[in-house]
Parts: C-alpha cells; structure tokens; sequence
C-alpha cells in the first residue's frame, strides 16, 4: 500500500482509499467499489467525518436487535472486506453469526477470494460460496445465497448494500441492519435499522455497545423508529451546515 504519513490531515480517510485501492489488486473489491466508496466519501465530508448522535442510536437498536437475533448473519461485500476485514471477523464471533460474502458483481473467483481472505484474517465461519439458494424477486446472478446463510437468516446485517436486495430481503421476511453513509438511499430507506456512518466507526460503536450488552438482559429498543431516526440524521447534517463556509 501507498504510504501515508501519518500527520496528514486526511490520514484516515486516504488510508481508506489505500485499503480499497489494495483490495482491487487483490481481486477482492469491484472496481465499481471504488465508485460506491467515493460515495460514501462525500457523505461522509458533509457528516464531518464523526458518528452523530443519530447514528449512535440506531447502533444501539442494531446492537439489541443482533444479540436478539436467532439466526443472525453478516453479510461481506468487496468493499467491507477490505475495509474491515479484522473487526467483521471480531463481530462474527461476538454474535456467534457466520459471515457470508455476498457480492453485487457475482464471480465465483471473486467469492473465493474474499473467502479466503476473510479465512487467512482468522475467520472460522465463512458461507457464500455453496449459492445454492436465491433471493425471490432479484435477477439471477445477484440473488444467489447459501440456504444455510441468509437464505434461512431472521436477522441480516448488510453493510454497503444495494437498494433491490435490501428490498427483497425485508420482502422475505427478514430483518436487515445496513451500515451506509447516505440516509436517504434506498437502503437506508427499506431496512429495519440503518446506521449513517462510516463503516469502520460503525463497527467499531457496535462492538463496544454488543460487549456492554452482553453483561446484563437484552432489549429490544421498542421506540426506536427507523424513518424518525433517518430524519435526525438529515436535520443533524442540515444543522451541522448551516452557514459552514462562514466558520
Ligand atoms: P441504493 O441502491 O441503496 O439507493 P446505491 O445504489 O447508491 O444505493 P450502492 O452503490 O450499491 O448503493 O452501495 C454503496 C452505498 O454504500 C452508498 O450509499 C454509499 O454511500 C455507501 N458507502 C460507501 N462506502 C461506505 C463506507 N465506508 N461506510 C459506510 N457506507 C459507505
């Protein structure tokens, strides 16, 4: 990877960009993920690059819902593997929920890949690569899962995930926890609960709080509203620019 001086302003964002740009040499990330993690970039720059109150929320009604779960499964993409690789492996075992890479541009090569990956990080409990059950509603290549995995899943967390699947899931029945930096993309709108942040802070909020949790009994935070929270997100950002170029 590209060396980053540590004393850059932008240090952990171009770090970021780094891990990407290494997991497309490795063969792990789309290069369309380079795309989608541009997105996620500007969000991100209108955010302030920090996890808001909002966020924070919904990570703690993520929280209760995943230790709540019967049958949770985390679903890897391209980009989440290579952004994350060691703290979806730590979740995983939290949770006791298999990781099951699940990708967008569906290559066999490339579920390999990030299954090897995540294996060669320590991950024990990796799916994705049986196929051999498809989501309803979602066009062929796409819609492929294990029947083990989130085929059979009641909660599903899917990170940087597209708007149809989201959709599809939730129309199966499940729910889903996305982690996505645009409240108002369609798979923030369509989930159970959807986390506006960056994914390594995300991740890193959801341990501390699932560790907290487990001390004590879990609840389910019955208040919790995903649409109202999604609309503090907006008013947060909204609030946070107003008259920003005059500071
Ligand atoms: P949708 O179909 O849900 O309307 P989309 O087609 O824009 O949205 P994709 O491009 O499939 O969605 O997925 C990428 C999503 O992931 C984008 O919404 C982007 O904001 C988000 N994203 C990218 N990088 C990160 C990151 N590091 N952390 C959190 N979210 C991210």
């Amino acid at each position: 990877m590209f060396r980053i001086p540590e004393t850059h302003p932008r240090y952990k964002s171009l770090l970021k960009r780094e891990k990407i740009v290494a997991g497309i040499e490795a063969g792990i990330t789309s290069r369309q993920g380079l795309i989608a993690h541009g997105r996620g970039e500007a969000f991100d720059y209108l955010i302030g690059e920090r996890t808001l109150p909002a966020a924070l929320r919904a990570t703690e009604a993520a929280a209760a819902l995943l230790l709540t779960a019967q049958k949770p499964v985390i679903s890897v993409n391209g980009n989440v593997a290579a952004l994350v690789t060691e703290r979806v492996i730590e979740l995983s075992e939290l949770i006791g929920a298999p990781l099951e890479v699940n990708i967008f541009y569906w290559t066999e090569a490339r579920v390999m890949k990030i299954k090897e990956h995540l294996e060669q990080h320590g991950a024990t409990n990796v799916l994705g690569d049986k196929a051999d059950a498809r989501i309803p509603g979602i066009e062929h290549a796409r819609a492929r899962v294990d029947k083990d995995g989130i085929y059979t899943a009641d909660v599903v967390l899917a990170p940087l995930e597209d708007g149809d699947r989201c959709e599809a899931l939730i129309a199966m029945g499940k729910k889903v926890v996305t982690i996505d930096l645009n409240p108002v993309s369609r798979t923030s709108k369509y989930a159970t609960v959807s986390i506006v942040d960056d994914i390594e802070r995300a991740l890193e909020n959801l341990i501390l709080m699932i560790k907290e949790k487990k001390k004590g009994e879990v609840k389910l935070l019955e208040d919790y509203d995903n649409k109202e929270n999604l609309q503090a997100v907006i008013n947060e950002i909204m609030e946070r620019l107003k008259n920003e170029a005059l500071r």
